[in-house]
C-alpha cells in the first residue's frame, strides 16, 4: 500500500510547531544573527516542546518519536529560525548515537540533559587537512591506564563556541585507516580542550569554530561504541542528519516563497500586480516544484529509515539538492522583493547566507554524489 499521509498526531505536531515558529521564532530570527549570540533559552524552549528529544527514548527524557516526525520538526522550525534547526538535527543525530552505542552511564548522564535543552552537544569530525576525506583525520587517542589521551585539532565545528561537550572522532590505531577511528564524548571543561569561534558568512548563532585538544585525558568509559569501529558505527547517523538538513533548508525556502507570493500579489508595476507577469510567477512555480520534490524525497528517506530499509542514496540526494534548491529559491525571492530585500531590514539576505552553509556542512554536493555513485554504479568504481 502506498500512503503519503501523515498521522493525526504528526499533523497536530506540525500545526503546533508552525504556530510556534510564526509567533515566537520568525519575529526574532534576525536578532541572534545581529547580536552574534546562540539563543540557549530557545534550545531549552525546544526541549519543553519535545523537539530535542524526538530520537531519545522516553526512559531517558525523550519521546522516542519516529524519523518522519523528526523531519516535520526540521521543516517547521526551519520556517521560523533556520539556525535553531541545528538543535533538531544535532540532537537527533547525537541522541541516536548515544542511545545506540554509548554505555548506560553515559546515556543517563547526557540524554536527559540533551532532551531538555540544558546541554548543547556538537559532533567533531572535520580537521584542517581532512573534510570530505573524513577517514584521513589526524587527531589521535591513545589508551593510557584508565584514560584515552587526545591530541589534535577539529575545525569547522558547529556549536564550537556554545557546546558543553562534543562527540570527537580520533584515530585509536594509526595502522588501520578508517577502521582505526573511535568516537568519544568529550566535555568541554576537561583540561586541554580549547574552543575558538569563526567569523562566518552565515549561521552566526551556531558559533562554528575550532576545537584544540592538547593532551586531553578522557575517561575510558567515554568511548562510544567499540574501539576502532567508531567510524563505521556512527556514519549511519549521517543518513538521518542529511535528510533532516534537506527539510531544514526546504522549510526556510518555503517560508521565503510564501512571503514572496504575498509580496507579488500586492506590489504593482505598469499598473498591475507583479503576480500577473509570467516572468514573475514561473520562477516561483519552478522553485516551488523543486522544493516539493526534495521534500517528498526527504520524507520517503525518513520513512525508509523508520522501516529499517536502505536509504543512503536517498539521503545523499536530499542533502545534495535540498540546500542547493533552497538557496536558489531564496536568492530568487530576494530578487523578486526588489531592493528592500537587499537590506538587513528583511530576513531574506540572512536566510540566503544561512542556507548556503549547509551546502558544505555535513558533506558537499560532490561528497553526496559519491555516495549515490557507489550505490548505483558500484563500489568497485569508487575513487577513494
Ligand atoms: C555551516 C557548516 C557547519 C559545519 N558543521 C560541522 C560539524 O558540526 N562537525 C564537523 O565535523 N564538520 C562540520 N563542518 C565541516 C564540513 O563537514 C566540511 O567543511 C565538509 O565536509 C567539506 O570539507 P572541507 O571543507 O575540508 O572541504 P574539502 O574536503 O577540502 O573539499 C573542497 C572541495 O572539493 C570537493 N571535493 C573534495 N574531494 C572531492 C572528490 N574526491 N571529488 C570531487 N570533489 C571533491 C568538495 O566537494 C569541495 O567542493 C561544517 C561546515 C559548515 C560550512
Amino acid at each position: 500500500m502506498l500512503n503519503f499521509s501523515f498521522t493525526e498526531e504528526q499533523d497536530y505536531f506540525r500545526k503546533m510547531l508552525k504556530e510556534f515558529a510564526k509567533e515566537e521564532l520568525l519575529p526574532q530570527y534576525t536578532k541572534w544573527d545581529r547580536e552574534g549570540v546562540t539563543p540557549r533559552h530557545l534550545w531549552k524552549k525546544l526541549g519543553e516542546l519535545g523537539v530535542n528529544g524526538l530520537r531519545i527514548p522516553a526512559e531517558f527524557g525523550g519521546s522516542g518519536a519516529d524519523c518522519v516526525t523528526t523531519g516535520i520538526a526540521a521543516e517547521e522550525i526551519g520556517r521560523g529560525d533556520f539556525n535553531l534547526t541545528y538543535a533538531v538535527m544535532l540532537n537527533a543525530l547525537i541522541g541516536e548515537i548515544i542511545t545506540k552505542h554509548a554505555t548506560e552511564e553515559l546515556r543517563q548522564e547526557w540524554l536527559p540533559r540533551i532532551a531538555s535543552g540544558e546541554r548543547i552537544v556538537g559532533i567533531a569530525i572535520t580537521e584542517p587537512s581532512a573534510g570530505t576525506d573524513a577517514g584521513g583525520i589526524k587527531t589521535t587517542a591513545f589508551h593510557k591506564g584508565s584514560v584515552y589521551v587526545l591530541n589534535g585539532e577539529k575545525s569547522g565545528i558547529s556549536v564550537a563556541t556554545a557546546g558543553d561537550a562534543f562527540i570527537i572522532f580520533a584515530k585509536t590505531d594509526t595502522n588501520l585507516g578508517n577502521r582505526g577511528i573511535s568516537a568519544f564524548i568529550v566535555p568541554r571543561d576537561l583540561p586541554g580542550v580549547e574552543c575558538t569561534g569563526y567569523e562566518d558568512m552565515g549561521n552566526i548563532p551556531i558559533g562554528r569554530g575550532s576545537i584544540y585538544l592538547n593532551d586531553v585525558e578522557v575517561p575510558e568509559e567515554n568511548l562510544i561504541g567499540l574501539e576502532n569501529q567508531g567510524f563505521a558505527q556512527v556514519m549511519n547517523g549521517f543518513d538521518l542528519s542529511r535528510l533532516l538538513i534537506g527539510l531544514q533548508c526546504v522549510g526556510a525556502a518555503f517560508q521565503s516563497l510564501d512571503e514572496t507570493i504575498e509580496h507579488v500579489k500586492v506590489r504593482q508595476s505598469f499598473g498591475k500586480p507583479l503576480a500577473v507577469y509570467q516572468g514573475v510567477s514561473f520562477p516561483i512555480v519552478t522553485h516551488y516544484t523543486h522544493l516539493e520534490m526534495v521534500k517528498w524525497q526527504a520524507y520517503r528517506g525518513l520513512w525508509l529509515r523508520d522501516h529499517g530499509l536502505q536509504h543512503s542514496k536517498e539521503s545523499a540526494s536530499v542533502k545534495w539538492l535540498g540546500p542547493k534548491y533552497s538557496q536558489e529559491a531564496i536568492h530568487e525571492c530576494l530578487l523578486l522583493n526588489g531592493h528592500y530585500a537587499y537590506t538587513k531590514e528583511m530576513p531574506l539576505e540572512q536566510r540566503l547566507r544561512d542556507v548556503i552553509g549547509l551546502e558544505i556542512g555535513d558533506g558537499t554536493a560532490q561528497a553526496n554524489q559519491m555516495v549515490i555513485a557507489k550505490d548505483i554504479i558500484g563500489k568497485e568504481f569508487r575513487s577513494y
